[in-house]
Parts: structure tokens; sequence; C-alpha cells
């Protein structure tokens, strides 16, 4: 349709041939009775695209972030959903930064292959979801142990997935000179806790997300399994944010395009009064309209990523790509239910499931508004609002 997909068409190309596998079928039959997509997810580790990240050293391709964006757009773009497993790409970066040189040797490989998957963040809690410091989880040591307890909930994938990393605070709030401090990531082996100390309830969601709450009740983790220093947590978190923000905006930027090409082809097949649909203005400008939004929001991604790989700061561009590209989506969406009318509702077009699928980007992983105060303080010098 467009001149957008400049860079790695070759990867591009491979990922909508594998995506194509995978069609509007399948994923509403999961969607029904909200199952995980075990084949999909299995197809995109063996090609190695859920690595892509991972320096060659361990195992993975070590490919910049525009890569996996490209991955996780051309997923997005073909009408599949990288949801169920765009973590496996970012969370294993927490490990790479911070983690011991034993630990990179002993989880990053296998995480590689897949043999390991990596993609539960136990980060949000009933109690705090925007305000993450006031998180209640605890790590307290015991010996060669941490023995923790507390709940998360929205625990994505949480029961497709070996590990989890968690956070969770191992110095009492009082003890702690700032509310930021005292926070720890800890490695969770969730195959060996299930059971002896972890239990996970899954959450019906208005889409297919197989998200969970999750329950600590003494469960015993080996001191080794802390990434980093003890209480630097939250920094760690924080170095992570940027990539899972530009990797969730190209997803957005995915799935706007998907929608802009069923909304202009639709616009074009569909007649009514004898002529097409699509040459009424009032239908063609909303998909004109959110497509302008959608190349916007593109050229920031691009930008943010382009930033993010030559090692600069990113956190304006990222943050603001997420909000513009979830707007974005959101507005391609609303243009495609509206253009098709009835059959916008109808399961069999899969314009309701992406509708109810990209609804989600506008409050995870962050919320339009925290993007705003982001941008309201750390960028334009604003007085802090919370
Ligand atoms: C399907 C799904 C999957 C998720 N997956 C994960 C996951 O894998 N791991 C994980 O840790 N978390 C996950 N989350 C949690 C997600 O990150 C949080 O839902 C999100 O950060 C918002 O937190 P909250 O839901 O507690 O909302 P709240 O913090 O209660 O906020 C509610 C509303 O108030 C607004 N608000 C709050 N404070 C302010 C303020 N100061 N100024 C302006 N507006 C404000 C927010 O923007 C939001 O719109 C997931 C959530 C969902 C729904």
């Amino acid at each position: 349709m467009t001149e957008n997909e400049t860079d790695y068409p070759e990867i591009r190309e491979e990922v909508a041939k594998l995506c194509a596998r995978f069609p509007g079928a399948y994923w509403r039959e999961l969607d029904k009775i909200r199952a995980y997509p075990t084949e999909f997810v299995t197809a995109l580790t063996e090609a190695g695209y859920l690595s892509v990240l991972i320096p060659e050293e361990y195992g993975g391709s070590g490919l910049p972030i525009s890569a996996a964006a490209a991955i996780l757009e051309t997923i997005q773009a073909t009408g599949c959903n990288g949801g169920a497993c765009h973590a496996q790409m970012y969370i294993m970066g927490t490990i790479l930064r911070h983690g011991s040189p034993e630990m990179k040797a002993e989880y990053l490989p296998q995480i590689a292959t897949g043999a390991l998957r990596l993609q539960a963040f136990g980060v949000t809690e009933p109690g705090s979801g925007t305000d993450t410091t006031a998180l209640r989880t605890t790590a307290r040591r015991d010996g060669d142990d941490f023995v923790i307890n507390g709940q998360k909930i929205w625990t994505s994938r949480a029961e497709h997935s070996d590990l989890m990393l968690l956070l969770a605070r191992t110095t009492p709030r009082n003890e702690t000179a700032r509310k930021t401090e005292g926070l720890s990531t800890i490695l969770v082996d969730m195959r060996e806790a299930i059971g002896h100390g972890l239990t996970i309830k899954p959450i019906r969601t208005m889409m297919n997300h197989n998200t969970c709450e999750v329950f600590f009740d003494d469960l015993r983790v080996p001191v080794k399994n802390l990434v980093g220093e003890e209480g630097r947590g939250f920094r760690y978190i924080l170095d992570g944010m940027n990539a899972e923000r530009l990797l969730i905006a190209a997803e957005c930027i995915g799935d706007g395009t998907w929608f802009t090409e069923k909304s202009v082809h639709y616009a074009k097949e569909r007649q009514v009064f004898g002529r097409p649909i699509g040459q009424n203005q009032g239908v063609a400008f909303p998909i004109a309209r959110s497509y302008a939004q959608l190349q916007a929001a593109r050229l920031m991604v691009r930008e943010g990523c382009r930033r993010y790989e030559s090692g600069q700061n990113a956190g304006e561009q990222a943050n603001i790509a997420k909000m513009l590209a979830a707007e974005a989506s959101w507005a391609c969406a609303e243009a495609c239910v509206q253009t098709h009318g009835g059959f916008g509702f109808a399961e069999d077009f899969d314009v309701e499931r992406k509708f109810r699928e990209t609804r989600l980007y506008q409050v995870a992983p962050i919320s339009t508004n925290l993007i705003l105060s982001y941008i309201s303080e750390h960028v334009l010098g604003l007085p802090r609002s919370y």
C-alpha cells in the first residue's frame, strides 16, 4: 500500500510468510476459548525471531532494536498478535545489562534457543500499577534464600513462561531514604515454584491476553537469582522501559497498518447506492486522517530506535512514540469499524478482535496520562504532578 517498509525488507518478508500460516481463523478459535497461541510462538521461536536482541556470543542474532521493531510491526500488520510473546524479546535485557557474567552464561543461551521462556514480568500489584514504588511484595533474606510474600496482578503469560522477572521490596520502605530504593529484581524459576509458594490464577479479559494474578506465600528463591545489586531494581526496570515502549509502539504501527489496509479494501469493494462507499468523503476521510496519524507516529518510532541504537537517551522519543502509535492504531481501528458498518462487529472479519486487542496499548505497559506526565515534567520542565 505504501512505501513504509524500507528497513529489514528480508526479515519483514520472511516474518510475513511465517505469519501467513496463522490466518484469522487460527486467532478466532483461540480467542473464543482464550487459549495461548503455542504453535505460533513455537514457530517464531524456532525461526529465531524472539532472540534477535540477544548478542551473538549468547546464541542470539545480536540485531539492533529496529530489527525487533520490524518483526513485531510485521506480525501485527499481518493480523497476528505478538502480545503472546513480545516480552521474550526484551525482558532478558535486564539480565544482559545488570546480571553477573555467571547469570548471563547460564540463562541467555537457553533463552535464545527458547528452551527457557522468560516472558513474565511481575511488577504491577493490585495496589500499585502506575505508582510502582508503592508495591508491597517483599523478599526477605533467610540464609542463601529470599523468602517472597505478596501478590502481583496482570502478570501476562505467567502460565506460559518458565521464568519471571520479579520486582520486590528487599528493604522496608521506612528504612530507605527514597521510595525508589530498596527494591530488587529477582529471577523466579516458576517451574520449581508452582505449588511450593507460588500460585497462578488467570484473569479473563476483553481480549485473549493470557494475563494472570500471581500469589507468593513464603516462596523460597536462591539469593543467586538476584539480578544485579540488591536495592537497585527500580533503576534496572526503568532502564528497560525505553526498549519496551519502542517495541510496543512498533506493534501499534503494525496494528494501524492492518486496520488501514482492511478499511481501504472494504471501502473500495462495498457498494451502497450503486457506488463504492469509499467514494464518500465521510468514509474516506477518517481512514485518511488516521493513516496520517499513523505515518507521523511511525516516524517517531524510527527516531526513537535510531537514538536508542546510537546510545543516546531515547526517553522522550520512546515515550512519545508509544503514545502517538497507540493513539494512531486506535484511530485506525475506530475508522475500520465504522467503515465496515455492521460487519465491523462480526467475528469473521477479525476487525472486532483486533479492535479489542489494540485498545490495551493506551493503558499498558504505561497509560497515556503517565506519558503526558513524563513529557510535562522531564521534557518540558513543568512541576511534578504527583
Ligand atoms: C492486559 C494487561 C496486561 C498487563 N501486563 C502486565 C505485565 O505483564 N506485567 C506487569 O507488571 N503489569 C502488566 N500490566 C499492568 C499495567 O502496566 C497497568 O495496568 C498500568 O500500568 C496501569 O496501572 P493500573 O492498572 O494500576 O492503573 P492505576 O494506576 O490505578 O491508574 C488508573 C488510571 O488513572 C490514571 N492515573 C493514575 N495516576 C495518575 C496521575 N498521577 N495523573 C494522571 N492520571 C493518573 C492512569 O493513567 C489510569 O488511566 C498489564 C495490564 C493489562 C490490562
